[in-house]
């Protein structure tokens, strides 16, 4: 099948590389050269670890090329899939502008009829409208046949999560199409489910809204286990044993981040105000998310008194390990509020690069996590990077100003790294 892919960006470039992978002979598109030269030359301008093998496994077997050209990408496929972003508004409702031009790009080069899958995460009711959109630009008969196909990745196990999904869900009116994304999807072996494509959009929000929610629970779990001195590592696993609950999300710390979760979560809530219907539970979940990294940060001035003049190594700046996407990640409302109250700030992160801007701020990045922690107040971790637990502890006892761990991923051994006369902090970690 001849599929193009409508943005590449983590899940357009990751799902055109699995449908090569597949067989399929796929056109990347994007509006972003760089990126389109990047990939054109086997090199992944993100970190998403594996990928960039099979991308490059691909550009040889030449079933993967990529373009600026909308025209080509249109004409020269069967199928479309529509992988743009779906930023926030200030108000919580997503912003369709990416959508919106994909779609009207589609219906403006349409030759034939074609099946085009929305994989971007939509507000309810947005495949509907993406088929008006096409319509209105499209000068011949054919709209194209439009089916929702929600994408459930995550960023740092990307490739896996596309290659074996739990599941894939295709919500369509129309059997004729449905049937045309199963056979794209031929080589999975997981369940496939079908729906209209309302209830697919709605399956998207409801997923990450409810996997949002195990992280507040377990969360405000963890501050009550700081109050009473239980551990919250036995608490997760004693209640994740239970097969209606489930082991995963239960990681109590510094709360969820990246460009998923916040996004759907404030699009759910707003798309529920907008219905009347509001959703207090995850009202709650977004404001307990918010208020995770001042806990910490509360817990580190409780230490240190006041911040004004300390110097503080902040380890980690993805919004999770395996990836360097930052986005709403919470290292930076905790740096920022730390230069707030006057502290020094050095960084830490194997491949996030500090923006010039937070740089210009005195912000330190060193590369190697050692200089990072020399001479510093307190140590806060704030993204579980693995090679942060493989450290040398003892060492940097020997080189920290005060022997002060916040470990806002619950990450470290903490009997480990008492013994070695640290004072250690996590979140429901006596
Ligand atoms: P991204 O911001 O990384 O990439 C979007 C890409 O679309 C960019 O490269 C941009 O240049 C390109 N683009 C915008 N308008 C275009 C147009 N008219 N034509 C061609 N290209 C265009 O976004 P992402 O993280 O890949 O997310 C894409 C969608 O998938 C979003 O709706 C997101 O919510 C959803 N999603 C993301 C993840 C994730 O982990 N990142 C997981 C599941 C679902």
């Amino acid at each position: 099948m001849r599929i193009s892919v409508i943005g590449q960006g983590y899940v357009g470039t990751t799902m055109g590389v699995v449908l090569a992978n597949a067989g399929h002979n796929v056109t990347g598109l994007d509006i972003d050269k760089k990126k389109i030269d990047a990939l054109s030359k086997g090199e992944l301008y993100f970190y998403e670890p594996g990928l960039e093998e099979m991308l490059q496994q691909q550009i040889k077997n030449r079933r993967i090329s990529f373009t600026t050209n909308a025209r080509k990408a249109v004409e020269n496929s069967d199928t479309l899939f529509i992988a743009v972003g779906t930023p926030s508004h200030d108000n919580g409702n997503a912003d369709l502008t990416y959508i919106k031009q994909a779609a009207r790009m589609i219906g403006s080069f349409m030759n034939k009829e074609k099946l085009i899958v929305v994989k971007s995460t939509v507000p309810i009711g947005t495949t509907e409208k993406v088929k008006q959109w096409i319509a209105s630009e499209n000068q011949g008969d054919s709209t194209g046949k439009v089916v929702m196909n929600p994408e459930f990745l995550r960023e740092g196990s990307a490739l896996q999560d596309a290659l074996y999904p739990d599941r894939i869900v295709i919500g369509s009116h129309c059997e004729e199409a449905a049937e045309t994304l199963r056979k794209i999807y031929q080589s999975w072996s997981c369940p496939m489910l079908t729906t209209t494509p309302k209830a697919a959009e709605m399956i998207k929000y409801a997923s990450n809204a409810f996997l949002a929610t195990k992280i507040s629970f377990i969360n405000e779990m963890a501050k009550l286990c700081d109050t009473l001195g239980v551990d919250i590592h036995d608490v997760s696993k004693g209640i994740g044993l239970d097969e209606r609950i489930g082991p995963h999300f239960l990681e109590a710390g510094l709360g969820y981040g990246g460009s998923c979760f916040p996004k759907d979560v404030k699009e759910l809530l707003w798309t529920a105000d907008a219905n009347h219907n509001p959703l207090r539970i995850l009202k709650e979940v977004e404001s307990i998310n918010h208020a995770q990294p001042r806990y910490l940060l509360d817990k580190l001035k409780n230490s240190l008194t006041t911040l004004k003049g300390k110097r503080v190594a902040v380890l980690g700046l993805a919004f999770k390990p395996h990836t360097d996407d930052t986005r709403e990640s919470v290292a930076f409302p905790i740096i920022r509020q730390l230069l707030d109250e006057e502290a020094g700030v050095a960084v830490h992160d194997p491949v996030v690069h500090l923006s010039k801007d937070w740089l210009d701020k005195c912000v330190k990045q060193y590369g190697d996590p050692y200089r990072t922690v020399a001479g510093t107040d307190a140590v806060v971790i704030c993204t579980n990077w693995p090679q942060y637990a493989e450290l040398d502890w003892a060492k940097i006892r020997e080189i920290v100003r005060q022997p002060l761990i916040f470990d806002g991923r619950n990450m470290l051994k903490a009997e480990q790294i008492q013994s070695l006369n640290f004072h250690y902090e996590g979140i429901g970690y006596p």
